[in-house]
């Protein structure tokens, strides 16, 4: 979020230099001010809504439906309280301010609480807060430095979140499904908000500046490629569009998005032969990378560039305060790329760089999502969609092993030792399974002390063998205060299954009922289900 803020003023600032100036609050100011106002769209608090805001918080505002009204009036009052600290500190800072960002980042008046709170609209307008939001954009225009506005955007989403989840169990499951993903779903959603709010903000501005800078049109263009790239939640795919969205602005031949990741460049995405990818550390775009800076030149001796002489537009994409991309554009050299031009890219560009933002923090909260936070193990929810897509793929004369471990009498172990020495002992299991299973294959926690493993592409033979081996190894593990366990040792007890096709509830169910069986028979052993599932 901040760090889409942090686009937020570099776009208003335009590539100029930029010199350092109370940089932290303005930004706090600009989080909170835009949260708000999409906070109070998805609360019905304004008389009216300008078509723009509405788009924009129709794209935004299904990343909040989990929230009941009390949450986002706990989540508004968060944001709400963040920003009038932020006003303060830029009365502190000496920073002078319209009564339009007085009124909108000041505390909600308790009038207007008592009106949201009763489901009514409140007193200040929209209108009062989109001016806010202009003008402490315009006045931060020069004023701040990118590369020093580094605040973790999670953490401020956080901050800006957290008392609102911990306080409100009525978040839908969805989100609340396991606790720790929770802060960073909220974090994807203001980053989301804010990949939006950039477009309305260029909107914005761009309107009253037409003429020096690209078309109403081109705004439209903008808008539309900022919710193409907020919906696109992988970064390839948000290169992709960068790169489209970036030749219908300029009317370039040819577009690349070169991706740099710790000063080293590579090719993300090109449209035909744009550049010599063993070349690419040298040259103009190095220059971007290292600089920040777009450049703009007519070159006919360009070593990364493979067909010269050719106009090149170069405008890199600002992440977490560095270099993370640049949207490289390439047409004939009789046509230069105009100042026109540069602005266009130079408004994409950021809206670029916070959907990848995005887009990385989504991919990390979809991962964390799938994982049991005590083994480190995918989790049921894994298992689930990698069955799944075994499944799927499963071919004539193959067959997935499918085996439901759970652990015998685990119960008395937990009453003797306690829950933390039982913790212990499933993460120690945990770690068995990973390390005995072949590559290719995988180990899960189900869910409590049961565990499952998926054998790819065997026989009923080895993925026997497989099992026994790892039941052995789990016996083999010495767990503290195992002794009153039947043979002095945690063992566990399987059933595999081994199928052809089919659904994963019955493939489940199929390896559940060979385990029921199993510990029927005494427990410590496995059992095959006779007949597998789906056909052959
Ligand atoms: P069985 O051999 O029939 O599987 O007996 P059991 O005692 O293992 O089975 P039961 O289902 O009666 O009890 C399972 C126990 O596993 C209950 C609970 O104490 C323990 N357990 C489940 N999840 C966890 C966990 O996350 N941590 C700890 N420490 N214990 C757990
Ligand atoms: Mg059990
Ligand atoms: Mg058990």
């Amino acid at each position: 979020m901040a760090i889409a803020l942090v686009y937020l003023v570099a776009v208003s600032a335009g590539a100029a230099a930029q010199t350092t100036d109370e940089p932290g609050a303005p930004t706090e100011g600009l989080v909170a001010l835009q949260s708000e106002i999409l906070l109070l769209v998805e609360l019905d608090a304004f008389e009216s809504v300008p078509p723009a805001l509405a788009a924009v918080h129709r794209e935004w505002v299904s990343y909040t439906n989990g929230f009941t009204r009390n949450g986002l009036l706990k989540w508004l009052y968060e944001v709400d309280r963040d920003g009038a600290a932020a006003l303060d500190r830029l009365v502190d800072g000496d920073v002078r301010l319209s009564p339009a960002i007085r009124t909108a980042l000041g505390v909600i008046p308790s009038t207007d609480r008592v009106s949201l709170e009763s489901g009514s609209t409140i007193a200040i307008p929209t209108s009062t807060y989109v001016s806010a939001l202009q003008s402490i954009t315009t006045q931060l225009a020069g004023r701040v430095d990118v590369a020093s506005l580094r605040p973790s955007s999670t953490a401020v989403a956080q901050d800006l979140v957290g008392p609102v989840g911990d306080s409100d169990q009525s978040v839908a499951p969805t989100r609340a499904a396991g606790a720790s993903p929770r802060y960073p779903w909220a974090a994807v959603t203001l980053t989301l908000g804010a990949v939006l709010l950039v477009g309305i903000v260029l909107v914005l501005l761009g309107r009253r500046r037409v003429g020096s800078s690209p078309t109403v049109g081109h705004f439209d263009r903008l808008l539309d490629a900022g919710r193409r790239m907020a919906g696109a939640l992988d970064r390839q795919e948000i290169a992709e569009i960068a790169v489209e969205e970036a030749i219908a602005l300029t009317s370039a031949r040819l577009g690349a998005f070169i991706c740099v990741e710790e000063h080293r460049l590579s090719l993300g995405h090109q449209t035909g032969d744009v550049v010599d990818e063993r070349r690419l550390d040298s040259g103009v775009l190095t220059r971007v990378a290292a600089t920040g800076r777009t450049a703009r030149l007519v070159s006919g001796d360009e070593p990364s560039i493979t067909s010269l002489p050719a106009a090149l537009l170069a405008v890199p994409v600002i992440g977490g305060g560095r270099v993370t991309g640049i949207v490289l554009l390439l047409k004939g050299d009789e046509a230069p790329f105009t100042e026109r031009d540069e602005a266009a890219i130079g408004q994409l560009a950021p809206m670029v760089g916070s959907a990848m933002t995005a887009a990385d923090m989504h991919s990390s909260v979809a991962e964390l999502s799938r994982t049991d936070a005590l083994t480190g193990l995918g989790n049921r929810r894994k298992l689930d969609n990698d069955l799944a897509a075994a499944l799927m793929a499963v071919g004539d004369d193959r067959r997935i092993g499918l085996v439901m471990l759970d652990v015998d009498h685990f119960k008395r172990f937990n009453d003797t030792n306690g829950h933390a020495a039982g913790d212990e002992a499933l993460a120690a299991i945990g770690e068995v399974l990973a390390a005995h299973v072949r590559l290719g294959d995988a180990a899960y926690r189900y869910g409590g002390e049961e565990f499952a493993l998926l054998l790819r592409n065997v026989s009923e033979s080895q993925a026997v063998e497989v099992v026994e081996r790892v039941r052995d190894a789990v016996a083999d593990v010495r767990v503290d205060g195992a002794e009153p366990q039947p043979g002095g040792r945690l063992t566990i007890s399987a059933g595999l299954v081994l199928v052809a096709g089919g659904d994963v509830d019955a493939a489940i169910g199929a390896a559940d009922a060979a385990l029921y069986e199993a510990k029927h028979l005494g427990r410590n052993r496995l059992v095959v289900a006779t007949a597998g599932v789906g056909a052959g």
